[in-house]
């Protein structure tokens, strides 16, 4: 047989996997494992979203819409956008994708050639990278402020002729650092300077604990050469709904609404109903949300510091990003395999050394939990 994609071939598969498939073995098996390892609210969505979709349905949205998302929602999210984060956005700057993640690989595709360098700072969510590398470009890498979780001027020796992007993600899955108004002005010159492109995941613009959230497309004239990626899934709960979007210059929105239309097509017609209702309606229902993951973030740094543990600063998303004495695969095994917590090791988000645990799960589950890490050390 020939062989398969190359491209595809080198691309390691998710280090987050391993632990989180050896844990819901052990589920299956009828151990009582509680899983911290996912990225999602554990919260179901507001109930008037799931009405305007419901609503939708019925009026029978169920066709085909306009491949870059229906006028209401690319409006509503123009609207936000000016309002919110500080540059003015028309809805032909709007495209709505199929989650945030697809957004992001739309991005990728519409902005790289084949070598183009795209700086991605560790610790990185897992999905950057293999983006970068299905469109056929390079990742350099270059780690935030081990204690800070800041950016410092050692960013500038990252850059040469041949970088084309820089990805920033504030608040940051798995940090749940914020980058303040210092380390967004680093990358808003660097990109000025050499003519660089950014993409800045916002996604867990929301979820953010006493800190300011900065956009970078706001500050001068960065919104020229910023794609700013943001979406449904943490903010209001909607995960399963695989909503998200990307803002930018009408050029790249043109450039990834041809790799929409000849992939997927569109976002779901029905979900898009519900994500209108999410962006018009009462915000209410994201500030409770985001009262009770504070809660929650307040006890369990304040439980890991109690057994001794450092812990990134958690000033936003719904993790502890928390520093392990020895190899963080075999700490996050002993957790799972001894004390039946599954958590997502450092390796996985090129930070080794450090666990992430979500704190998106009950107060008594996090007790339990904590009980547990704290048994088995
Ligand atoms: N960016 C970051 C930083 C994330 O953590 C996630 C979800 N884990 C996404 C993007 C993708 O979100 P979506 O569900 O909208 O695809």
């Amino acid at each position: 047989m020939k062989q398969l994609s190359e491209k595809i071939s080198e691309i390691a598969p998710s280090a987050t996997l391993e632990i989180s498939d050896k844990a819901k073995k052990m589920q299956r098996k009828g151990i009582d494992v509680i899983s911290l390892s996912i990225g999602e609210p554990d919260f179901d969505t507001p109930q008037h979203i799931k009405d305007a979709c419901i609503d939708a349905l019925k009026r029978g949205e169920t066709h085909y819409a306009p491949s870059n998302g229906i006028p209401e929602l690319l409006g509503a999210i123009s609207e936000k956008i000016t309002k919110e984060n500080g540059f003015s956005c028309k809805s032909d700057q709007v495209i709505v994708a199929c989650g945030a993640k697809d957004a992001i690989y739309e991005a990728m595709e519409a902005v790289l050639n084949p070598g183009d360098e795209t700086l991605l700072f560790t610790p990185a969510w897992v999905s950057y990278e293999p983006c970068v590398q299905i469109a056929g470009g390079k990742v350099v890498f270059h780690p935030v402020n081990s204690g800070t979780f800041q950016l410092d001027d050692s960013i500038l020796e990252r850059v040469n002729a041949k970088t084309k992007m820089i990805v920033i993600n504030s608040p940051s899955n798995p940090s749940g650092a914020v980058f303040d108004k210092r380390s967004m002005k680093l990358v808003a010159d660097l990109c000025q300077d050499n003519d660089i492109y950014a993409m800045a995941d916002e996604i867990y613009e929301k979820l953010i604990y006493g800190k300011e959230h900065i956009s970078l497309a706001g500050i001068g004239d960065m919104a020229e050469r910023t794609i700013t990626i943001n979406g449904f899934s943490k903010a209001y709960a909607m995960t399963g709904w695989r909503l998200g979007y990307a803002v930018a210059p009408v050029e790249i929105i043109r450039q990834m609404s041809k790799v929409q239309q000849h992939s997927v097509s569109q976002a779901t017609t029905f979900s898009m109903w519900g994500a209108v209702a999410a962006l018009t309606g009462d915000q209410g229902c994201v500030e409770m949300m985001r009262q009770e993951f504070d809660r929650r973030r307040k006890y369990v740094i304040a439980e890991l510091k109690g057994m001794g543990y450092e812990t990134a600063p958690a000033d936003g998303a719904f993790y502890a990003f928390v520093k392990v004495n020895g190899d963080d695969m075999e700490i996050a095994t002993r957790w799972l395999e001894q004390g039946h917590v599954a958590a997502t090791p450092g390796t996985a988000f090129y930070a080794p050394g450090w666990i992430r645990l979500s704190y998106a799960a009950s107060i008594d589950t996090l007790k339990e939990a904590m009980q547990r890490i704290r048994s088995v050390g």
